[in-house]
């Protein structure tokens, strides 16, 4: 930051106090959903999304304290965790993923959100294995609809019955850890049914595989049903950071 004008220097500081305030609110709306649903807020680590926004807004919310920082495109995220390197910053790869990505995610992410298909894992595998790493992979979920969805309304994972076998395949692949769960709300309908039925699956899988323990739910708009649902990871964009252009 040694190079930033005066002028520069002074929206620096005014996009921190914005994000500053911004965050106040948010851990103020998880703690009180925590206090609600009778659950400890330390329980919950917030992932600030970042997509869209600027490295130098990683680096303001590094020095407020947020480490946990989300990503969903690697194009975006591959320079954006290269700028910032130093930080001591967790990245959570949380988009969709092509295969041939799997390689480069690998090499900046510590946790990968959406694993939503069995030939991510080998080349998730391979990925860990030639950066030295453990990476834990979450099963994305498709909590869907009722109704088939199509191509542009579709939030992508699989389907409730295909969570055991990919979660298994992600247990024993090397330099893989398997996390947990996580899903995104379906669209137009209430989350609070669709969360519940992710914390189902996730004491179901926990039963198998004890330390798969995240749930990682919940976005701006739907913050509070997730907690009351039992997340343990919220994706928290636009509330901190302003909405997307
Ligand atoms: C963008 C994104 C978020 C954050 O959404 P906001 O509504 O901005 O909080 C969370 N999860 C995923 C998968 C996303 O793509």
């Amino acid at each position: 930051m040694g190079s930033l004008t005066g002028a520069g220097r002074q929206e620096q500081q005014r996009r921190t106090e914005q994000i500053r305030a911004n965050l106040a609110a948010v851990r103020e709306d998880i703690a009180a959903a925590a206090r609600k649903a009778d659950r400890d807020p330390s329980e919950i680590t917030l992932i600030a999304v970042t997509k869209t926004y600027p490295a130098s807004d990683v680096r303001i919310l590094a020095e407020l304290g947020v480490l946990d920082v989300g990503e969903n495109r690697d194009q975006e995220a591959a320079p954006k965790a290269e700028a910032t390197a130093g930080l001591g910053l967790r990245w959570h790869f949380i988009g969709q993923l092509q295969t041939n990505k799997a390689g480069s995610v690998a090499g900046y992410a510590d946790f990968v959100h959406s694993v939503d298909r069995l030939r991510l894992v080998p080349a998730l595998s391979k990925g860990a294995l030639r950066y030295d790493k453990e990476l834990t992979c979450l099963v994305q979920v498709d909590l869907g609809n009722a109704e088939p969805v199509d191509a542009n309304t579709a939030r992508g994972g699989v389907l409730p019955g295909e969570v055991p076998a990919l979660a298994e395949a992600i247990a024993e692949a090397p330099g893989l850890n398997l996390g947990g769960l996580m899903a995104v709300a379906p669209l137009g309908a209430d989350p609070a049914p669709a969360f519940a039925r992710l914390h189902e699956l996730a004491l179901s899988l926990r039963s198998t595989h004890p330390s798969a323990t995240m749930i990682s739910a919940g976005m701006s708009g739907d913050l509070g049903e997730a907690v009351a649902a039992g997340a343990t990871h919220v994706r928290i964009g636009s509330a901190i950071l302003g909405i997307r252009r």
